[in-house]
Parts: C-alpha cells; structure tokens; sequence
C-alpha cells in the first residue's frame, strides 16, 4: 500500500501582500520562492514561502486579499500550522520573533516546546522543538478541527497510512496525533475536536486547504483510485503550473489537496532567483502588462 509521504504544502487566505511577505521573510526568516498571480483571479497574488529549492514539506502559499474580511477557524478547517525548528534554533527564533513584536505564548506539546503566535492576520503558526528538523524551513504539523474526529482519523489510517502516534489531552480537548512513516518534513497531523463551536468562517487569516504530497503523477492517479473506493470523489488532475492537484473534502470537512512533487518551483525561473520576478501561466503571458498595472507594488527583503 502507497502511504502519503507527509505535507506537501498549506495554503491560506491573507490580507495586504506587502505586510504578508514583510513577516514571513523577516522575522518568520523564509524565503519567497515564487511569485505568481491567483490563476482563478489573476489580479490578485499567489505567493509562496519555503527553503531556498522550495521542497515539498516547506512549501506555505497565500492568496492575499487587500480587502479581505477577516476570517474565524472553527469545525472543518485546519486551525493552525507549525514548523520544525532544530533545538538549538528554538529560542533564538522566538526571541527574534518578540523583537519585531510578535510575542509568543510558550507551551508544551508532547513533550516538545512550542511557540504559538498570530501573523500579522490573526492566523494561528506555530514553533515547535524539533530534534529532527535539518532547519527552520519545513513544516512539523498542521492541525485540524473536526466535531467529530473519528472518520478524519479512519481516513488518515486507513487510506492515507498515517499512524497513531500519540492522544494529549489540551485545554480539555483531545489532540490525536498521527504520524506519516517515513517522511521528513511535514510529518505529522494532529487531529482535535474543534475548540470552537460555531462553523468556520473563511476570510483573512485561515487555512484554505492543506497539501499532501504524491512523489509522481501515477502515484497521485493511484491516490483517485484507492480514495474512490474509501467513497471519497476527488477532482481530476488540474494543473497548477508547479505541480498538479488534486482536492476532496475529507469527512471532518478540511479541503483536502494531494500535490505531486514534479515539476517543482524551478520549472519557469532558476533556483538562485526563484521569487524575484513575477511568474505567470501561459494563459495569462499575454495579459502581463495590464496584470502588472493592477497587482499592488511588493518588496521583499532579499
Ligand atoms: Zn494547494
């Protein structure tokens, strides 16, 4: 059986594009690996964050909004994400992170330190210890809110070949943490009964969708077929230029996308200059002048 080798990326709603870049580029210390439009509104930003080859399992992605309402994390949305940061790395990142003015309230979760903070949004990111972690560029986890975790935890499983690896009680709420065997970055998912009652309200400041990888496209064809049969329908392939998707909604209600790792951000630019220049999709080229016109300026610290 095929397992998920872990995330591939997570993608989320912002505001303004310029206060975006400024804290994940600077305090956040990652890079923007590309820069490109939303190719469903292509007058707006599609932005991403990662290492310096953007690698799967570093790979955070923003649609920023200039005027978008802010949103609220509830039952059926991831609520938060986190990054592995080697030990040694810990506490220099959260001292960083004070200094700029994002302080954080400092926890401990299985046994490892965490960090939580809000971006310049209100979304919840997370720091945590991480013996494992080769830099402070991937992901450590990503956690969903569910009424119900059981059939999210079923999926996980029994489909996608995660293990249960621990249960934490947390503020009085189970935190189901289940580990994907073998992957290096973006390990791990915990699951928990959403802290919130009220339905989630999509806006500025929450998780669209998370990513998981598939190593090559037969391998994400594959994943149609066996979710299929688990009685989950995905979309066919589509083709988001890096890589091809693929999206469902699991049973707690979180969007779900399975992302190949080919071809990869250095596809349309070379690796040394990945997010200098605006990138767009051939059905956009012709339009560059005028999208240029309408995208707001952004500077990013190099
Ligand atoms: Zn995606």
């Amino acid at each position: 059986m095929t397992h998920i080798p872990g995330i591939h990326h997570i993608t989320a709603i912002s505001g303004p594009a310029q206060q975006n870049a400024d804290f994940y580029t600077g305090p956040m210390g990652q890079k923007l690996v590309k820069k490109t439009v939303n190719f469903d509104d292509p007058g707006t930003y599609h932005l991403y964050y990662g290492d310096k080859t953007g690698s799967p399992g570093t790979i955070l992605t923003f649609f920023p909004f200039p005027g978008a309402a802010p949103g609220r994390a509830g039952p059926g949305m991831a609520s938060a994400f986190a990054y592995a940061v080697p030990p040694a790395d810990f506490q220099p990142l959260v001292d960083r992170l004070e200094a700029e003015g994002h302080g954080a309230l400092l926890s401990t979760r299985f046994g490892a330190r965490v960090a939580s903070l809000r971006d310049p949004d209100g979304l919840t990111v997370e720091v945590i210890e991480d013996m494992t972690a080769p830099d402070s560029h991937g992901f450590h986890s990503v956690t969903l809110w569910v009424r119900d975790p059981e059939p999210t935890l079923k999926l996980l499983t029994e489909a996608f070949g995660y293990q249960l690896v621990g249960k934490e009680v947390q503020d009085g709420f189970d935190r189901h943490r289940l580990a994907a065997p073998g992957a290096e970055r973006g390990r791990i998912v915990d699951v928990v009964r959403s802290h919130v009652p009220a339905a989630a309200r999509p806006g500025a400041g929450t998780i669209h969708h998370v990513a998981f990888r598939a190593r090559t496209d037969d391998e994400q064809k594959g994943w149609i077929e066996s979710l299929a049969r688990f009685g989950h329908r995905t979309t066919p392939p589509i083709d988001r230029n890096y890589f091809n998707a693929i999206y469902f909604r699991e049973p707690g209600g979180v969007l779900f996308e399975i992302a190949t790792d080919p071809p990869g951000f250095a596809v349309d630019e070379p690796v040394e200059s990945l997010g200098q220049a605006l990138k767009l999709p051939a059905q956009y080229e012709p339009m560059r002048a005028r999208i240029e016109q309408v995208l707001p300026p952004l500077k990013v610290r190099a």
